[in-house]
């Protein structure tokens, strides 16, 4: 039988964000998907995927901040998607985009096991107009070298 797909899932797990960015467009909100909620989501998703002949699902995670909620939701949430894609005999894929703040080694496993260790972010250098919260207003080359300084990795002279 011919199959088709994939399905692509835009997931926002919260509306919530840790940046402060002046080009925002996001409304962003208190909350976030609690795992019940997701579970009722994704059998409703591979259910659809059955009767359609959807063999992949493609779960693509923004927010707000997916690294707002903690490590230990997205553990629970993966093991939540996987149970119902096996119960439908599908596939699924994980992408994730992220401003990165929050990362921290806490991640690694979520980001290797869900993730393949791949993360899409942005990083709008020189960075005048991204801006952290907690009421300093840095600019995204601090937040840049405050992040690679966290991965023990060389900042650019230049910022
Ligand atoms: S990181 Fe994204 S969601 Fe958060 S404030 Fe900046 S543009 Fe908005």
């Amino acid at each position: 039988m011919m199959t088709r797909g994939p399905l692509s899932l835009i997931l926002l797990p919260t509306l919530l964000c840790d940046a402060d960015c002046e080009f925002c467009i996001q409304k962003k909100t208190d909350g976030q998907l609690t795992h019940d909620e997701l579970s009722v989501v994704v059998r409703k998703v591979v259910d659809h995927m059955v009767r359609e002949h959807i063999e992949t699902l493609s779960v693509y995670r923004q927010g707000g901040e997916v690294m707002t909620p903690a490590p230990e939701w997205f553990e629970e949430a993966h093991g939540i998607i996987g149970e119902a894609v096996n119960s439908g005999r599908r596939r699924v894929e994980h992408f994730v985009q992220s401003n990165l703040i929050a990362y921290s080694d806490r991640r690694d496993w979520v980001l290797a096991q869900m993730f393949g260790n791949s993360v899409g972010t942005s990083m709008d250098y020189p960075g005048l107009h991204r801006k952290l919260k907690r009421g300093v207003r840095r600019n995204t080359t601090e937040y840049g070298r405050g992040m690679f300084e966290r991965q023990e990795m060389p900042a650019s002279k230049s910022g």
